[in-house]
């Protein structure tokens, strides 16, 4: 545990060299540590050392966990996938989603965000490589959806999430990052009334060519947390 600190220092290092790298201030960059499969305590740990945005896919670990943690200011963004009739607890406990692909689960979390909380922070998943990955919205259909959820009073529509397919070379990786940031801009064109100014992209292995591309938002789980188990369970 001890080493988490550690490492959301060197992956901070990491962002400032690559923000740098493009003349962009890394304070534009938001570390968002993803805390998937990792137990309560390294949550705890990691906001001893100043962290306090947390990402989690599956659900039901997620409340878990958030009730271990309730003693404790943190914004938690959910980033998995996302079942419709999970959309009522997913409004109610999270500050941000950033893997909406339809707009059938954009309608649901924006009827069902409790009135008392301030509006729901959406990215809209993009399937940045249209044969590798079956989530998110292909760049054809994204402008309707974008119009759409832009129109739901209890969203605010941030911008774009990607998880590009994995691969070694940093040209390639920058290249699909690139396509995400332009779609961005498109939009940005499309919908100028729209908050719209994230882009969430670049993991431990990919954070430079993304943050070279213009991420806001990178989500770092393994390089702050250590290698993952594999999930024994799927209960959610
Ligand atoms: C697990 C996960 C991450 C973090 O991946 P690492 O390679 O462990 O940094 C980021 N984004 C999403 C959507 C994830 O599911």
């Amino acid at each position: 545990m001890h080493k988490i600190g550690d490492n959301l220092n060197k992956v901070s290092t990491r962002i400032e060299q690559a923000a740098n790298s493009v003349a962009r201030a890394a304070a534009g960059v938001r570390l968002l540590a993803v805390s998937k499969t990792r137990p309560a305590k390294a949550v705890r740990c990691a906001y001893r050392a100043g962290q306090r945005c947390f990402g989690e896919n599956y659900l039901q670990e997620a409340l878990q966990k958030q009730a271990l943690l309730d003693d404790l200011d943190l914004e938690w963004h959910f980033i998995g996938p996302i079942q419709a009739n999970k959309t009522r607890a997913i409004a109610s406990h999270f500050d941000w989603v950033h893997s909406v692909d339809r707009a059938r689960v954009a309608e649901r979390l924006s009827a069902q965000r409790p009135a008392a909380l301030a509006p729901l922070n959406i990215c809209l998943q993009v399937n940045a490589d249209a044969e590798a990955s079956k989530a998110g919205v292909d760049y054809r259909q994204l402008p309707a959806l974008a119009a759409a959820v832009c129109g739901l009073e209890r969203l605010r529509l941030r911008g774009l999430m990607a998880i590009p397919a994995r691969r070694s070379d940093p040209g390639q990786q920058r290249a699909v990052f690139e396509q995400v940031a332009e779609a961005l801009r498109q939009l940005q064109r499309q919908l100028p009334q729209a908050p719209l100014d994230t882009l969430s992209m670049g993991m431990s292995g990919d954070l430079e060519a993304a943050v070279a591309a213009g991420a806001t938002i990178v989500r770092v789980g393994t390089d702050i947390f250590g290698p993952r188990q594999s999930r024994a369970t799927a209960g959610d």
